[in-house]
């Protein structure tokens, strides 16, 4: 038992018994503090059911209300106290100092900062806490980036990838010579810049080109009030553990601990409004807990390879869209695919890659036999049905990834 959770279970599971409903009714015939490893797990399902049975707080010490990002089923609500906002604070404040910022810095929050979400609050948050200069651009106007860029001289950024790539196409189309303006560091949320093996992505070595700057991706979950950023190592998310506690879980609930990938499940610790034990976070990764290269020995969380009920099984095998993706995006003469997954009986899905492009599908069969193990159906089509099958008319943004099981 690591140090961090021998210090904060015991007087984390007796609050949660004590103060939430939900927590209450699970842990009534428990007496002492059991070991964490032998509660059992709650998913995104019962959150949503029982969402309020989580709250541990009258509601006049209710300080903030967000929404989930609601990548699955309705958005939650989430709360927080004056104190949960403390806590998400010093959060980000470790996680921006992972990735070498500091009181020096002017960051541009490229983020927003309002409907609900708490990612442009947190940065904010840990920002100020750590004494920067903040610059709430929001995520909107790539060129009222760029004006700001020119007019105040940042030093880092904080976006979304896809944001960043915008706003470097917007310098490109009005010759503003982005490589070499001040942002020198641009931390990353909400999309991945890394491949499973930690090497940048096409979107993370785009940014870098574009940009001049060193890339660092942050994980979040809003309902972990909680993100682990990189250092400059690039090998992970360092894990801030008095704030929480990560385990990574294969399909039958057991603990790995060997570096594999699987689900991650997380017990928040210091959390006065909406604690949480064991949940399931719905993402898969791997923890790795050797000692970093920049000399921090916390627990790094890996790049995020996909969700769990994302998972294929392909005759024996599983596998996650992404490693499809990475192939697909490195290939030569794909312009653009769709992977689509279709139930093919209980122990295999059908997989069917559709590409635009003059790739010849034997060379990409090859390619993704090499680096997925698996061989899939490629059928070439036209650019018209991959932007149909990437943008149906009630998506919220483009997939590369159709699942119909
Ligand atoms: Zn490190």
């Amino acid at each position: 038992m690591s140090f961090a959770l021998a210090k904060h279970w015991p007087e984390t599971f007796r609050y949660a018994k004590k103060h939430s409903p939900f927590y209450r009714e699970q842990f009534r015939k428990i007496k002492n503090v059991p070991r964490l490893a032998d509660l059992p797990t709650v998913n995104k399902t019962v959150l949503s059911e029982r969402n309020l049975d989580f709250l541990c707080v009258p509601q006049n010490r209710v300080a903030e209300i967000v929404t989930t990002s609601g990548t699955t089923g309705k958005p939650l609500l989430w709360m927080l106290t004056q104190n949960d906002i403390q806590r998400l604070a010093v959060n980000e404040k470790i996680s921006f100092e992972c990735a070498g910022v500091t009181p020096r810095d002017v960051v541009l929050v490229a983020v927003a900062m309002d409907r609900c979400f708490i990612a442009g609050l947190a940065y904010w948050q840990g920002l100020r806490e750590l004494g920067c200069a903040v610059v709430r651009v929001g995520a909107s106007s790539a060129l009222l980036v760029l004006e700001m860029i020119e007019r105040v001289q940042p030093t880092a950024i904080v976006a979304v990838p896809s944001f960043l790539r915008v706003s470097a196409d917007k310098a490109r189309d009005t010759k503003f010579d982005l490589k070499n303006c001040s942002v020198k560091k641009a931390i990353c949320i909400g999309e991945p810049i890394r491949d499973h093996n930690f090497k940048l992505n096409n979107s993370g070595r785009s940014i870098e080109a574009a940009w001049g700057a060193k890339i660092f991706s942050t994980y979040g979950v809003t309902e972990l009030a909680n993100s682990l950023c990189e250092c400059r190592a690039g090998a992970g998310g360092h894990l801030h553990e008095n704030q929480l506690h990560l385990e990574i879980l294969d399909d039958a609930g057991n603990i790995l601990t060997g570096g594999e990938v699987g689900e991650i499940v997380a017990t928040t610790f210091g959390v006065e409004a909406m604690p949480l034990i064991r949940y399931r976070t719905g993402d898969c990764a791997a923890l790795f807990s050797k000692k970093c290269k920049c000399g921090r020995a916390t627990p790094r969380l890996g790049p995020i390879v996909g969700r769990k009920n994302q998972k294929l099984k392909f005759k024996g095998t599983s596998l996650f869209p992404s490693t499809l993706h990475a192939v697909l995006e490195q290939a030569d003469g794909v312009e653009h695919f769709v992977i689509i997954a279709r139930a093919e009986n209980e122990l295999s899905d059908s997989i069917e890659v559709l590409i635009f492009g003059d790739a010849k599908p034997v060379t990409l069969r090859e390619a993704i036999q090499a680096r997925a193990k698996i061989v899939p159906q490629i059928r070439h089509t036209t650019r018209e049905e991959i932007e149909k099958l990437q943008l149906p008319p009630d998506a919220r943004k483009r997939r590369t990834f159709v699942d119909l099981r």
